[in-house]
């Protein structure tokens, strides 16, 4: 009956010399312990990866650790305040127009995208070609500027698809055709919010991950780019269990939902915008609810980074670590997919770089 759902990071990073391409990794959902030295004992392919590079401990996701937050924090250098992708479910008021996860048209309006640069639009400027597979919003037009390349993303990408773009990625590199490659990888993030982060499914899953990168080593060798690519894997943020039947809070036992305009996404953070002359009355009712911690806008820790975006909403709603906010528990079915990510411990998730020489 219990569901869990976590949330982890994991990254690789290199030193490169400044002259090499790059091939660079988002993996989804990985958990910073997922790799530890236990771990590594069966994974060649990540071993072979960190023999030939450096892996960092863990990395700190920003506020809050969800997907879009961060696959934006990691390639802006910008906090969620500046870049203002600060949810994976957003609204704003002043067009109605509402960012859902990515999948509903609106999510690829500028508008979202524009708060800062990221990489591929700073390296399309300088001219040099990047190309992306299944990155989310690779297709979006951002501050006037397309990557070379995006095969898009869809729901879900499988091993199979992503063998083919590593191969593909790694072909652009050798032929001149990119400078950088972009490949995003969704299926550890997808087992471990359907059956938890230490369950068969997640390690099954890493294990094919861990074929793909010893093929993607033996490929660098072929095509003689040992000395011409870096190689950088991170994740977004890490994951952790939740308890479907016994640690979910449902708003509708506290507030009267009628008495709010708009609420965005369910799990650990809740923007929630209040009809405003309730404003005051709501925030009463759930300063009282165990288990989370409601904030106006002026009361977000500085820490957060958080508190300044444009599109934060006027209460937001953060549960405690294996907590799960919903307006109401429909049915019996477990928080799966996308849309379901749990916190992870605020600040671990994992990193490793490497060269390929
Ligand atoms: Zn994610």
């Amino acid at each position: 009956m219990g569901c869990s759902t976590i949330l982890v990071f994991l990254t690789l990073l290199s030193f490169a010399s400044a002259h090499r391409k790059l091939l660079l990794f988002l993996l989804d959902g990985f958990r910073f312990d997922y790799i530890d030295d236990a771990e590594l004992e069966s994974l060649p392919g990540f071993r072979d990866i960190i023999g030939m590079g450096v892996k960092v401990d863990y990395m700190t996701p920003d506020f809050p650790s969800l997907s879009y937050p961060n696959y934006y924090t990691l390639m802006t250098g910008r906090h969620c305040e500046v870049h203002q992708m600060i949810g994976n479910y957003m609204w704003d008021p002043k067009t109605n127009v509402s960012f859902d996860i990515g999948v509903n048209k609106e999510s690829l309006l500028p508008l979202w995208w524009n708060g800062s640069e990221p990489l591929w639009v700073t390296m399309t400027k300088e001219k040099k070609n990047v190309f992306m597979y299944y990155w989310p919003g690779c297709e979006v037009e951002i501050l006037g500027v397309r990557p070379s390349y995006c095969r898009e993303y869809f729901s879900v990408p499988t091993d199979q698809n992503f063998a083919d773009a590593i191969s593909d990625a790694l072909e652009a590199l050798r032929n001149g055709s990119a400078e950088m490659a972009a490949v995003y990888y969704e299926r550890i993030d997808v087992e471990g919010h359907h059956y938890g982060p230490w369950s068969e499914q997640r390690k099954s899953a890493l294990k094919e991950l861990d074929k793909a990168m010893s093929n993607m080593i033996t490929q660098i060798k072929n095509k003689g780019l040992q000395h011409d690519v870096n190689v950088l894997l991170f994740s977004d943020h890490g994951m952790t269990d939740i308890s479907w039947t016994d640690k979910v809070i449902e708003l509708k036992n506290y507030i009267n939902m009628s008495d709010t305009i708009q609420m965005k996404d369910r799990g650990p953070v809740v923007s929630l915008w209040p009809v405003p002359e309730k404003h005051t009355e709501i925030y009463q009712k759930l300063k009282a609810v165990e288990h989370m911690n409601v904030y106006n806008i002026q009361d977000i820790p500085e820490r957060f980074f958080y508190k300044k975006g444009k599109f934060v909403s006027p209460l937001t709603l953060v549960a405690e670590e294996g907590w799960f906010i919903v307006e109401v528990r429909a049915g019996t079915s477990c928080p799966s997919g996308r849309t379901a990510q749990g916190r992870g411990r605020p600040g671990r998730t994992a990193g490793m770089a490497t060269t390929t020489s």
